[in-house]
């Protein structure tokens, strides 16, 4: 048997990879993120919308305020997006309290979302994930055994290394070595119609936009849809235009067509993409697990991707780490795919609903006529935007509501998100958590005993928290803030936390 060099590979350092890092650092496991690029992609911003749920989990990791701090709009800065004829043209109508960014102090969620681009939080997980993030190499192939896997690693200079780890999350995006390896295919399908991506400088335009701020500027102009936005406070902005080509398109001149004016703009990258809507048949080899992209692709329209991928790296993270810290039996593993493919499959399902009507789909030739006619149309157009677009900047059922039920890890009719409450002005329920499991509620409760007494004989770290004022009531809450057995459910307390870390019964 060969000595590990590190407990955990991670294939990869997207966004997804870095949180599967961050996730393992947080109860204490080494990992080895390996990933070619240098510096992280700031021309590709790609996300922008950080959902509540992420951000409820990078307050978990200490991360929140770090990445707001660092957002270049603040979450108070606009929660709208805008419909309109163009980015100086008219307005139709408007969606408020768009991607939970209106739910500072809610009692919903310990945290609102954020608007961000993607390389910002890349380099805020960069800097968490520390001496685990190995750049300029990647990942090659790998053979799993029974006792641990061997990857092989090639530099861009064409050095090769072999690493061994006794576990690999494959965080490899789109064209995964990690799911070709453990013969994972992607089911599923892709749109017929391009897109194409480009971020810009226009110096002095926000002055010039007569809606206010808002975070996406829709353009339902027929012979120029599409969406802008801001990526900063100063002269940066980016824009998607559907239907576009590569091949023949002027991106300065699509960006004055959907600005509707002849304004300066400088061009500072263009990225054409197709919106894919992919699956992983399988989640898993033995000793090797994917996420994020590398196991799904959903289309962009509600800002899901990253952040189902955030999911899936806080979920296998715990797990691995139970397992490698020895308090839970490799078995409870096979949970990772039972309980993640449901929310990207749901996911897929919800962000190609959204993709359904778009900027070209709600253009109508009226808007752009005369005053009367721009005011015929409009209700009409108006009324289409809110039956058609509502749920894709408002889908918190989706992004703080998706469960685990049915779960082979917790009790029937568990498996929901830890309900969120403030103890104090600024203090979450949250932040009383402890790192791995925690019992909440009524400790006085016999079943409190019980369970205490079972996670001593089993080793698994329990956080008590006590809640007076909820007398009767008592939650098992896994290190991810989902329920794993509840007071209410059916099973008793002696055995919900072996069923919570996958032991046999
Ligand atoms: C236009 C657009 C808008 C979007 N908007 C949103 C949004 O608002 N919200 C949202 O949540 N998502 C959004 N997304 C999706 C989001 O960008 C992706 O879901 C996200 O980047 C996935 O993260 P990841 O870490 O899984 O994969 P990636 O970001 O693809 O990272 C994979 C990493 O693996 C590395 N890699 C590749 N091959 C290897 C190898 N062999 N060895 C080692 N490393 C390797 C790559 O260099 C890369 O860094 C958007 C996407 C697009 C195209």
């Amino acid at each position: 048997m060969r000595q590990t060099d590190i407990p955990v590979l991670i294939s990869g350092g997207g966004p997804v990879g870095l949180a599967t890092a961050v996730e393992l650092a947080h109860h204490g496991v080494r990992s080895m993120v390996v990933e070619p690029r240098e510096s992280v992609s700031w021309l590709r911003p790609r996300a922008k919308t950080t959902s509540a749920r992420s951000m409820e989990l990078l307050r978990r990791w200490g991360l929140a305020e770090t990445l707001r701090a660092r957002s270049p709009l603040a979450v108070s800065w606009s929660d709208a997006a805008v419909f309109t004829t163009g980015l100086l043209g008219r307005e139709i109508t408007r969606i408020g309290g768009c991607f939970g960014l209106d739910l500072t102090g809610s009692d919903l969620a310990a945290e609102p979302g954020q608007q961000v681009p993607q390389p910002i939080v890349e380099e805020v997980l960069r800097e968490a994930a520390g001496d685990a993030l190995l750049t300029g190499w990647r990942v090659a192939g790998l053979r799993e055994d029974a006792d641990g896997v061997t990857v092989d690693l090639t530099s861009a200079a064409g050095d090769t290394r072999e690493v061994r780890a006794a576990y690999v999350v494959g965080c490899d995006g789109a064209r995964s070595v990690t799911r070709e390896a453990i013969g994972a295919r992607y089911e599923g399908r892709q749109d017929a119609r391009p897109n194409f991506n480009v971020v810009f400088r226009a110096p002095g335009l926000a002055d010039r936009v007569p809606h206010g701020p808002a975070v996406h500027y829709w353009v339902l102009n027929p012979a120029q849809p599409g969406m802008l936005g801001r990526l900063d406070l100063e002269d940066l902005w980016w824009c998607i235009a559907q239907g576009v080509p590569a091949a023949g398109t002027d991106p300065v001149r699509l960006v004055r067509n959907l600005v509707g004016a002849d304004v300066e703009v400088e061009i500072l990258a263009t990225d054409p993409w197709t919106a894919r809507m992919l699956l992983a048949d399988r989640y898993a080899g033995g000793r090797v697990f994917l996420a994020g992209d590398a196991a799904h692709q959903n289309p962009p329209y509600g800002g899901h991707g990253f952040n189902t991928g955030i999911g899936d790296a806080v979920n296998i993270g715990w797990k691995l780490a139970a397992v490698l810290s020895g308090w839970a039996p490799a078995s409870l593993l096979t949970s990772y795919e039972a309980e993640r493919r449901p929310v990207a499959a749901a996911t897929i399902e919800a962000a190609a609903a959204n993709m359904a009507t778009l900027a070209p789909e709600l253009a109508d030739p009226a808007l752009m006529g005369s005053e009367p006619e721009f005011e015929r149309v409009r209700p009409a157009v108006a009324e289409a935007v809110r039956r058609t677009k509502d749920s894709e900047f408002h889908s918190l059922d989706l992004v703080l509501g998706y469960t685990y039920d049915g779960s082979p890890v917790v009790a029937g009719g568990c498996g929901e998100r830890l309900p969120h409450r403030w103890l104090a002005p600024g203090e979450s329920l949250y932040d009383r958590l402890g790192p791995a499991f925690s019992l909440v509620g009524d400790l006085s409760s016999p079943e409190a005993k019980v369970l205490v007494e079972r996670a001593a004989e089993l080793g698994v770290p329990l956080r008590e928290v006590d809640l007076p004022d909820a007398p009767g009531t008592l939650a098992l809450v896994r290190p991810d803030q989902h329920v794993a057995w509840r007071s209410s459910a059916p099973g008793d307390a002696a055995h919900a936390l072996d069923l919570a870390v996958g032991r046999p019964s």
